[in-house]
């Protein structure tokens, strides 16, 4: 799918009015009636039948009849809702080119007023591979029933709190900033996912370090349940940072001891593999660590000092309820259960990239948001509005009291403001910024694939 973040200049107040009241319909109808969203929205001139054909012109609604006459959101239609919101919150201000393409993910790069690149990650769940989709039909039949938008949520919900749970505690993980919906806003990781390095100095020290972390996680009482050379990324120092956070459990989950197991293996097999060596019967401790180590030179699960407080503990204090945990586990089990490794798909999807130098990225296309001159007309929609609520009157209050809270802003003065940050972003992309990010994702630093890191000062389109 295609985000093409040029459309959102040219929607106006009343367009975005609409695509919020259709995602509030959503949260009870899964088709909302065509009927409910010109309630919901009550534009002032009438005009909502127009405004759906312009959104479903760019994509962002899609049109069902088969029950009904109906509209749901797409995934287009959602980045553009998060998009705005984080937008208006001041989180970025402008989205530049797609650095990664995950298993059920795209990843932004965008850019803060200030001229800071962050990462942006927009979960999409329920998008598979194509060998999926071949090899797997009653997996998809079953999860054809999941309401795709609602699960992308709680997986960024999820990857967001554990994200800053882990940093919390000392974990190298990317510095989780914001997230609204099924977008992750988080620092950038200044490196290269394992898979695409050839060589490494300190081979030892590494291996050492990501095996160190599977155990230090489950003594703090989680597993990370795709760790694997597509979620751990390297830099220059041969730092390690780990990712992708929605599939992780704890370790009283059933299961636990499998999914620790398959961690450990997916590293040891990784490493064996790439760089022909073998750490088999070499480790005898993990440094900082009182865990058992097996003849094979694996840690054992069971002599690990878990902790297993933790994750309620954190969780709970971060928004994240049992429920949606529920929710999202249910999903990602019958996921996982089925693969014989989740990342194992990510990694063809992955490899696709890679083999094409970065042809599927250029299909998707890099992201232009340009400064719009109507831009004070998109207001704040939906923020903090997630609990359910079925009354539409109640939302019809909802989207005017946003409206009314935005309208206090005088235009004049937020015209000035957005052409100061504009001057500003500009000026930071001329050069302004200190530091570029050429070297990142570049293969040829390491020895692989000749590089395509393009700067981002061309890449990034200002709004
Ligand atoms: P998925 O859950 O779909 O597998 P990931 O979180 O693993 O998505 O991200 C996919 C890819 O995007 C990663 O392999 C990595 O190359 C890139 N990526 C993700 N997060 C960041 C980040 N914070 N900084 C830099 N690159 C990132
Ligand atoms: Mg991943």
């Amino acid at each position: 799918m295609k985000l093409d973040v040029d459309v959102l200049r040219y929607l106006s107040k009343d367009d975005f009015r609409v695509l919020t009241a259709v995602e509030m319909g959503m949260r009870n109808h899964e088709i909302v009636p065509t009927e409910l969203i010109d309630r919901i929205a009550s534009l002032k001139h009438g005009g909502t039948y127009k405004v759906m054909k312009n959104l479903l012109k760019h994509k962002l609604l899609h049109h069902d009849a088969s029950k009904y006459d109906g509209f749901r959101l797409t995934y287009l239609g959602y980045d553009f809702l998060a998009i705005k919101t984080m937008v208006n919150r001041g989180v970025f201000m402008a989205v530049g080119r797609q650095i990664g393409v995950g298993k059920e993910s795209d990843i932004f790069e965008v850019a803060t007023e200030d001229g800071r690149v962050l990462a942006m990650k927009l979960h999409r769940l329920g998008r598979v591979s194509f060998r999926a989709v071949k090899s797997k039909r009653d997996y998809l039949k079953h999860r054809s029933s999941y309401n795709w938008l609602y699960l992308s949520r709680l997986a960024a919900l999820k990857e967001f709190s554990f994200m800053k749970a882990l940093e919390e505690h000392g974990f190298p993980v990317p510095n989780a900033v914001d997230c609204n919906r099924h977008c992750v806003i988080m620092s950038l990781v200044q490196g290269y996912p394992l898979v695409q390095v050839k060589q490494l100095s300190n081979l030892e020290m590494v291996f050492e370090t990501i095996i160190g972390l599977v155990v230090r996680l489950a003594e703090h009482g989680l597993i990370h349940c795709d760790f694997n050379e597509f979620n751990i990324m390297i830099d220059d120092d041969e730092k390690v940072t780990m990712i992708d956070f929605p599939q992780m459990v704890s370790v009283s989950h059933r299961n636990a001891q499998m999914y620790f197991d398959r961690d450990v293996e997916c590293i040891f097999k990784f490493f064996r593999k790439r760089f022909n060596i073998s750490f088999e019967g070499s480790t005898d401790d993990i440094e900082g660590s009182e865990v058992d180590i097996d003849e094979n030179g694996r840690p054992c699960f069971s002599s690990v000092a878990k902790n297993v407080g933790f994750l309620d503990k954190e969780l709970a204090a971060s928004g994240f309820t049992r429920k949606e945990d529920e929710d999202i586990k249910k999903f990602i089990e019958d996921g996982t259960d089925s693969d014989a490794h989740s990342g194992d798909e990510g990694n063809e999807i992955l490899e696709n990239v890679s083999n094409f130098e970065g042809a599927s990225i250029r299909d998707i296309d890099s992201l232009h948001l340009h400064k719009q001159d109507g831009m004070c007309e998109i207001e704040e929609t939906q923020e903090n509005s997630e609990a359910c609520g079925s009354c539409e009157s109640e939302t019809q209050n909802e989207i005017d009291k946003e409206e009314d809270s935005h309208n206090g802003i005088e235009n004049d003065e937020l015209s000035k403001r957005l052409y100061k940050q504009r001057r500003r972003a500009v000026a930071a992309a001329n050069g302004g910024r200190k530091k570029t990010h050429a070297s990142r994702n570049s293969y040829k630093d390491k020895g692989g694939r000749s590089s395509h890191s393009s700067k981002i000062q061309k890449q990034l389109s200002i709004w």
